[in-house]
């Protein structure tokens, strides 16, 4: 599932794409859209920015009108030089925009919609969401606020995925984070500090930001996530894997060094 990071750099590679470019013509060759006539609202406008919140991305075009997509578990993000072919075959294709450089291409990913730029700020999806975990600086006071008013039952790494939260955590991150900090995902909330809680999302901004200029690491460079049976890098400790919260996401924790 694509991480706050990853859409990120979707972002930025669609933006540079974009921004600013001619923009030849916009296609949603998926059946569902069939009557939604996306090429002529948008015909004559340029594309202003294109911008990440979480896992949300937004491309703004001028004249107050903005596509919406996410991709929860099976979409992608794909840009590429005009010609070349796409790593995806073209029946999985939801959007496709051409520039005289670039074809840009949502593949499958299940929101996708255009609305007003109003819109985006009125969303609960997006106005509900929680400070960014890769925001330039992160509003530590609003994520505790936010994980002092949930349910103070429920487990630290279930919570780390609710994006009303914390926006742009993933399943990766969650495990990395809680490792990093030393810090346990099965304690409830009653029972983690305001300094605990905080040091998870600055234990995981580094790597994340690094996955933003260098790319998603390989799975070999993450310290715990896919690695249940093997012994912790810290302390030797068996790793372990279990599912957990509503959603039974796995989670992968040391039991020896992680309190
Ligand atoms: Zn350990």
């Amino acid at each position: 599932m694509p991480e706050g990071d990853t859409i990120r750099t979707a972002a930025n590679r669609v933006g540079g794409a974009l921004v600013g470019r001619e923009i030849e013509s916009i296609e949603t060759p998926h059946p569902r859209f069939g009557k939604d006539g996306w090429a002529e609202k948008l015909a004559g406008r340029k594309v202003r920015a294109v911008d990440a919140h979480g896992k949300h991305l937004l491309i703004r075009f001028e004249g107050g009108l903005t596509i919406h997509s996410h991709l929860r578990m099976t979409g992608a993000w794909g840009v590429y030089p005009r010609g070349k072919r796409w790593h995806r075959g073209p029946h999985s294709a939801w959007l496709v925009i051409r520039t005289p450089e670039h074809d840009v291409v949502q593949f499958k990913g299940p929101v996708l919609e255009l609305m007003p730029d109003g819109r985006t700020r009125s969303d609960p999806r997006i106005a509900q969401l929680g400070p960014d975990v890769l925001a330039d600086t992160f509003d530590d006071a609003a994520f505790l606020r936010r994980v002092r008013i949930d349910d103070p039952t429920r487990t630290l790494g279930d919570a780390l995925l609710d994006q009303r939260i914390v926006a742009g955590i993933g399943n990766i991150w969650k495990a990395e984070g809680c490792f990093r900090a030393a810090i346990d995902p099965w304690r409830r909330l009653r029972d983690v500090s305001d300094e605990e809680a905080l040091s998870i999302i600055h234990a995981v901004r580094p790597p994340m930001f690094e996955s933003v200029a260098n790319g998603f690491p390989k799975s070999e460079s993450l310290l715990i996530y896919g690695r249940a049976g093997t012994p912790c890098p810290r302390c030797q400790t068996k790793i372990r894997a279990r599912g957990q919260g509503d959603d039974n996401r796995t989670t992968y924790w040391c039991p020896g060094c992680q309190r």
